[in-house]
C-alpha cells in the first residue's frame, strides 16, 4: 500500500486544501485576553509541506483542530493565536478566516493567487468535523482543486477533514495525497511493521496498560523482546504477585497481565527494582527497593538503577527498537532518571547505527527535556496515530488517499 504524495502530482497553479496538525498548547483559556501558543513544534512540522506547495506555484488553503470546543461560541479555541505564530514563521502574510466553510471561504478560496494562504477556522467549531459528515467534507473539498494531509496525528480519526475530505475530493475528480511530514511518519513506522528487522526490542512504559493491551499483543507477535517500565509495570509487577503499596494499579487488568505473562514470559521483561516515595511530588523523599519490597505506604514512581542496566544490557545489538511511554514520573526530577539513562542508551544505539523510533506525546517530551531528540532516527508526537499505525491498524486519514 503505497500512498501518493505531494511530489507525485502537478501543483502548479493549484489551490490545495491541506490538512495539518495545529492542536498546539496555547497559554490561557480567556478570549478576552491575548492567547499565545506556547510550543510551536508542530507549526514548525508542517512548514516544510507548506513551502513545498508555494515553491511548486500553489496557492494554500490549511485546516486543522485545535482542542475540544463544544460548539463555534468556544472562541478560546480559535486558530488566531495559530496565525500569528504561522505568519511569523514563514514570513508572509496568512488570510485567517472566521469560518470554516461558507459564504466567505468560498470567495476568498476563488481569488486566492498562487503563494497565498488562507487559515480556515478550528474545524471542530462545526459538530460535523467529528461525526464525518458528508456535506461539510464535500464543501471543504470545493474550496479546492488539491486535497493534501499532512496530519499525521489525526490520521486515526475519520473525520470531515481527514477521511472524509479526501474521499470528496476524489469524488469530484481531485487527488488526494499525503503531505511531507505525513509521508516522513508513514515511512518511519512502516520500519517497525512491515518486515522489521531483527532483533527488534519493544520498549513499554507511560501510565496505563488498557491503553496498550492490544499493542502488547500485536508487539508479542512480531518483536523479540517487550522491556515494560512505568506506571503500567505495575500491574505486571502486582500480577507476578508482589505488593505494590500506593502504586498507580489498574486492578481490573491484572487478569490480562497473568495471561500475557504465562504465555510470553519468555520476551516480557519486567522491573526488578524502583524508585518509591509516599507521594509524586518534588518533596518526596524517594529511596530505591527491590519489587518484592514496596511497603503499603509507598509507590513505584521510577524504574530503579539494576533494572536499568537489565534493560540497557537486553538492548545491545538491537537492529531496531521502538519505545512508548515513560520509565517513570519523568515530569518531576527525582522521577526522571529512569526515563533519561534509557534515552541515553537510545541515543548511543542509535549512533552505531540501530533504528530507534520513540512514539507518544510524553515520550517525545521526555526524550527533548534530555535534549536527546535529534540523536534518535525518528520522534513522533503523535501519541494515538503512532500506537494505532504500530498496532498494525490501517489508519482512516491514510486510507482515504489516492494509492500510487
Ligand atoms: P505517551 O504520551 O508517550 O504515549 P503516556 O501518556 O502513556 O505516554 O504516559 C505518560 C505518563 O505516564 C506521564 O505523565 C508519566 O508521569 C506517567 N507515568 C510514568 N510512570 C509512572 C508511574 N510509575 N506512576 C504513575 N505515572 C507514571
Ligand atoms: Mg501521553
Amino acid at each position: 500500500m503505497q500512498k501518493k504524495s505531494v511530489r507525485d502530482i502537478e501543483l502548479t497553479g493549484k489551490r490545495v486544501l491541506t490538512r495539518v496538525d495545529f492542536n498546539v498548547p496555547l497559554s490561557g483559556k480567556d478570549p478576552d485576553e491575548v492567547i499565545f501558543v506556547t510550543d510551536d513544534t508542530r507549526i514548525n512540522a508542517a512548514i516544510p509541506t507548506i513551502n513545498f506547495l508555494l515553491d511548486q506555484g500553489s496557492s494554500i488553503i490549511l485546516c486543522s483542530h485545535l482542542g475540544r470546543p463544544k460548539s463555534a461560541a468556544d472562541l478560546q479555541f480559535s486558530m488566531n493565536p495559530v496565525s500569528a505564530r504561522l505568519e511569523q514563521l514563514l514570513g508572509r502574510p496568512v488570510i485567517k478566516l472566521d469560518e470554516v466553510v461558507g459564504e466567505k471561504a468560498t470567495a476568498e478560496a476563488a481569488r486566492l493567487q498562487p503563494g497565498q494562504i488562507i487559515l480556515l477556522e478550528n474545524t471542530r467549531f462545526l459538530p460535523g468535523e467529528t461525526t464525518n459528515d458528508p456535506e461539510l467534507a464535500g464543501r471543504l473539498a470545493e474550496l479546492a482543486d488539491i486535497y493534501v494531509n499532512d496530519a499525521f496525528g489525526s490520521a486515526h480519526r475519520a473525520h470531515a477533514s481527514t477521511e472524509g475530505a479526501a474521499r470528496a475530493m476524489r469524488a469530484k475528480g481531485g487527488p488526494s495525497v499525503a503531505g511531507l511530514l505525513m509521508m516522513k511518519e508513514i515511512k518511519a513506522l512502516s520500519q517497525a511493521v512491515s518486515r522489521p528487522e531483527h532483533p527488534y526490542i519493544a520498549i513499554l512504559g507511560g501510565a496505563k496498560i488498557s491503553d496498550k493491551i492490544v499493542l502488547i499483543e500485536s508487539l508479542l507477535k512480531v518483536a523479540d523482546k517487550i522491556l515494560i517500565g512505568g506506571g503500567m509495570a505495575n500491574t505486571f509487577i502486582k500480577a507476578q504477585g508482589h505488593e505494590i503499596g500506593k502504586s498507580l494499579v489498574e486492578e481490573e487488568a491484572i487478569p490480562e497481565a497473568v495471561r500475557l505473562l504465562e504465555s510470553a514470559s519468555d520476551k516480557i521483561m519486567l522491573p526488578v527494582d524502583a524508585i518509591i516515595a509516599g507521594e509524586a511530588a518534588a518533596a518526596a523523599e524517594a529511596a530505591e527497593v527491590v519489587v518484592s519490597a514496596i511497603p503499603a505506604d509507598k509507590m513505584i514512581l521510577d524504574i530503579g538503577l539494576v533494572t536499568v542496566q537489565r534493560f540497557s544490557g537486553a538492548l545491545q545489538g538491537a537492529k531496531l527498537v521502538v519505545w512508548n511511554g515513560p520509565m517513570g514520573v519523568f515530569e518531576i526530577e527525582q522521577f526522571a532518571a529512569g526515563t533519561k539513562a534509557l534515552a541515553t542508551v537510545l541515543a548511543g544505539l542509535a549512533g552505531q547505527g540501530t533504528t530507534v523510533i520513540v512514539g507518544g506525546g510524553d515520550s517525545a517530551a521526555a526524550v527533548s527535556q534530555a535534549g536527546l531528540a535529534e540523536k534518535m532516527s525518528h520522534v513522533s508526537t503523535c501519541g494515538g496515530a503512532s500506537l494505532e499505525f504500530l498496532e498494525g491498524r490501517s489508519l482512516p486519514g491514510i486510507e482515504a488517499l489516492d494509492e500510487k
